[in-house]
């Protein structure tokens, strides 16, 4: 596969923007390669500079559940800037993307929209300790909720402490308000509420773990931080930016009975436009300015563009919809194992609903962080580079998920199993 724009414009890319690029994990650098420019994405397919077509598995990291420039959702959003793009002011649209979250998230009375997930995760966090008057947050080694101060914490060499910041820039002080716990140990949490009940504002979680790894966690374990929060009076927060929308349910927390406190969205709820938001029940939300004394603001929130074409989304994200996600997922899971019995290279395939990821390592697919093998990208590479030569694109990264759209239909995903068939059978 020829590469050769992709190649000069990243090169010139180089001199202007850090690293070539706007976020880092689209520099390739943990597949050891070189980022690939698009040129144009229609469904499934993208285009790169070079004319090359791939099949895409990461639809721009999950926003795109209905694949790339989806029509109605152009359309919609098209139809919507005849009007405007911008009026810093009430629209009609915002309350029509409200009540569909709400629709879906039943335990939300009111919705705040701001323009990223991590927006929201940031004022989802002030809102509860301005909620509670308490300070410390427990987050989880292995969840992502954004580039927030408070949440770029991993655990230090202690077990259950006081995090370390995995980012110069921030200061002591406020890592000094972030506990940071292992997933799937029921003991440490309850631990740390024994020494800090009384100062914990939040518990911050992914309820379905799904940016290292995609780390399922035991239900009981979740409804053990539901139980632990309830008794001490702090919230929890059910931090929904990928998995909001992926199911049928809407929330990972009805899909297992878990009501939280806050649920941040994100991703999907926006289409493909910047779109980030956090709901709860009344007397949180209303601690919000302007009704109360808790302050969030953005010029661009609730943008007209951005809220058409998460109308547009949702609209379309029928009951037909996730039986399509459901069975394409379905069929994958079991495609993939097929293909991995018959070779020896160790990798498991991890899959919920249109969300799947390929664990590398011989072991079990891991529950937390710790469990994944320390030459999971050097494994995860190989494969990577292979499908990509075969015009499969996955995820840059071996901690990233693969995302199914309402658009693969069953001979992309044959497709790629088919071409994963091949690239292990040149490993084996
Ligand atoms: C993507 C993501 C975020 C951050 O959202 P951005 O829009 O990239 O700021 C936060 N939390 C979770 C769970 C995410 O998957």
């Amino acid at each position: 596969m020829q590469r050769e724009n992709s190649n000069e414009l990243h090169n010139e890319a180089l001199n202007h923007l850090v690293g070539g690029v706007n976020s880092p994990v689209r520099a390739f650098k943990s597949v050891h390669g070189s980022p690939i420019y698009f040129h144009k994405a229609s469904g499934v397919t993208v285009t790169d500079v070079d004319g090359n077509e791939l099949v895409d598995f990461v639809q721009s990291w999950g926003p795109l559940i209905h694949g790339h420039s989806h029509p109605n959702i152009i359309d919609k959003v098209y139809q919507t800037m005849q009007n405007g793009t911008s009026f810093g002011a009430p629209h009609v649209g915002e309350i029509e993307l409200a009540k569909r979250v709400k629709n879906r998230f039943p335990f939300m009375d009111m919705v705040r929209f701001v323009s990223s997930g991590t927006e929201a995760v940031m004022s989802a966090v002030r809102l509860a300790r301005g909620y509670t008057g308490r300070d410390n947050i427990i987050k989880f080694e292995g969840c992502y909720h954004g580039h927030v101060d408070s949440l770029m914490v991993s655990s230090g060499s202690g077990l259950a402490t006081f995090g370390i910041a995995s980012s110069p820039g921030i200061p002591s002080d406020t890592i000094g308000t972030t506990l940071v716990a292992p997933l799937d140990d029921d003991e440490i949490v309850e631990y740390l509420f024994e020494e800090h009940g009384d100062s914990i504002a939040a518990v911050i979680i992914e309820p379905l773990p799904a940016n290292n790894g995609l780390l399922v966690q035991r239900p009981e374990y979740l409804a053990k931080l539901r139980e632990l929060c309830t008794a001490h009076g702090a919230l929890l927060i059910f931090d929904e930016v990928i998995s909001g929308f992926r199911f049928e349910q809407g929330s990972y927390g009805a899909l297992v009975d878990i009501e939280p406190d806050i649920t941040t969205l994100g991703k999907v709820i926006g289409g493909g436009l910047p779109v980030g938001a956090y709901g709860a029940r009344r007397e949180i939300m209303e601690k919000l300015s302007p009704l109360g004394p808790v302050y969030q603001a953005g010029t661009l929130s609730g943008n007209p563009l951005a809220m058409a074409a998460g109308i547009q989304t949702l609209d379309m994200l029928t009951e037909d919809a996730y039986e399509v996600l459901e069975g394409l997922g379905s069929l994958l899971e079991a495609e993939v194992n097929t293909v991995l019995e018959k070779h020896s290279f160790p990798m498991h395939i991890v899959r919920h609903g249109s969300l799947f990821w390929f664990s590398p390592g011989a072991e079990t697919p891991p529950r937390c962080a710790s469990g994944i093998p320390s030459n999971a990208g050097v494994l995860y590479s190989l494969v990577h580079k292979g499908l990509l030569e075969r015009g499969y694109m996955l995820a840059p990264s071996s901690y990233e998920v693969g995302f199914i759209s309402t658009v693969h239909e069953e001979k992309h995903i044959l497709g790629m199993v088919s071409a994963l068939d091949e690239v292990l059978s040149e490993l084996d």
